[in-house]
């Protein structure tokens, strides 16, 4: 007797929750935190709004952490203290980071290059007066850079020169947009993005079952090239549009040549889907620095990846199963 009488209170307790559950209605909750130098906004959508709140926050929390890491702004962050020594016992994240940028390094015949921070510096494309650096800089800057200055030994980071200048913000910041999509994926919501300008990872499913991601026309400021419909997965755009200066007409922007030293002149904008943020983050700068040819046959043999190219004169190339992903203005 007892036992049914506690079964029929279970009973009636489960109806409770699930009419508590129905009566939530679904809702999108939509936050954004600078981290890295870049707005962040993280997107979450499901019924408990609370829940919501808590889990952006903890996405947030998550990039933050890896922020302190791998900001070459933070003099304590595991990559300032890189600047200035020859090895560094790194945590596992920096690890990480190094190890997807050196892969793609190599797959890119080092076209995207960590060591070359020497060369950010020489150029600050961004600087309130921004300057031609001289032949001899450049020169100076390029000196030792490679994809093999940089090298690690299990968690052990080494710089073949003491003053090599390691820059990673080409994956960096794809890496905690990636880990700060984990997080969420583990979270029980119905969906979600984190997005920091071009690096994007998506959680779940959106109730009209796909994503639509607008892809910037690179030489359109306000308009979109095209949209991209995914299920799900990781997008990363990079273009020559956002930071750059002009000089007699030409276009000096942050996406260099490692061969030359000069930003790399074959596309206007790369825009690459695959299953992780970091990956599709250092693809994207990887394939833009290659050009339209080298870097199309890089992501057409990149295992599920595609990706739109656009190239200097405009032209639009894309991996054999983009085309079918786009839908034209
Ligand atoms: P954004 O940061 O504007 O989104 P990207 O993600 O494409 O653009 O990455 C740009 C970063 O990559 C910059 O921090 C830049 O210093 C760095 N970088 C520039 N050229 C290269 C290269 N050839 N290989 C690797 N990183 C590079
Ligand atoms: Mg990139």
């Amino acid at each position: 007797m007892k036992r049914r009488y506690a079964l029929l209170v279970l009973c009636a307790l489960v109806a409770l929750a699930v009419l508590w559950w129905r009566g939530q209605k679904p809702q999108t909750v939509k936050r954004s935190r600078m981290i890295m130098g870049t707005v962040v906004e993280v997107t979450a959508s499901g019924r408990d709004g609370l829940m919501l709140h808590e889990q952006i926050e903890a996405a947030f929390s998550e990039m933050e952490r890896l922020e302190r890491l791998l900001s070459p702004h933070i003099e304590t962050s595991e990559v300032a203290q890189l600047a200035t020594s020859r090895d560094l016992q790194v945590s596992d994240e920096t690890r990480t980071v190094i190890a997807i940028g050196l892969e793609v390094a190599q797959k890119s015949d080092g076209a995207f290059d960590m060591s070359l921070g020497r060369l950010v510096e020489a150029w600050d494309v961004t600087a309130v007066q921004p300057r031609l650096p001289s032949a001899d800089e450049i020169r100076e800057a390029l000196k030792g850079i490679g994809p093999e200055a940089i090298r690690l030994d299990g968690n052990r980071v080494i710089k073949r020169e003491a003053s090599l200048q390691p820059e990673f913000g080409g994956v960096a910041k794809g890496y905690a947009v990636e880990a700060g999509a984990k997080l969420l994926r583990k979270a029980a919501i119905d969906a979600g993005a984190v997005n920091a300008g071009g690096d994007m990872a998506l959680v779940g499913r959106p109730e009209q079952r796909e994503w639509r991601i607008g892809i910037r026309h690179p030489r359109e400021a306000d308009q979109l090239l095209g949209t991209l419909v995914v299920p799900g997965g990781a997008v990363a755009t990079s273009g020559d549009y956002e930071r750059f200066f002009e000089q007699n007409g030409e276009r000096f922007h942050h996406l260099f040549d490692p061969r030359n030293g000069y930003p790399a002149r074959g596309c206007q904008s790369v825009t690459v889907w695959t299953t992780n943020a970091a990956y599709a983050d250092a693809l994207a700068t990887a394939a833009f620095v290659l050009g339209p040819t080298a870097g199309l046959e890089l992501l057409e043999n990149w295992p599920q990846t595609e990706a739109l190219l656009v190239a200097a004169d405009g032209t639009i190339f894309m991996t054999g199963g983009m085309e079918e992903r786009i839908e034209w203005p």
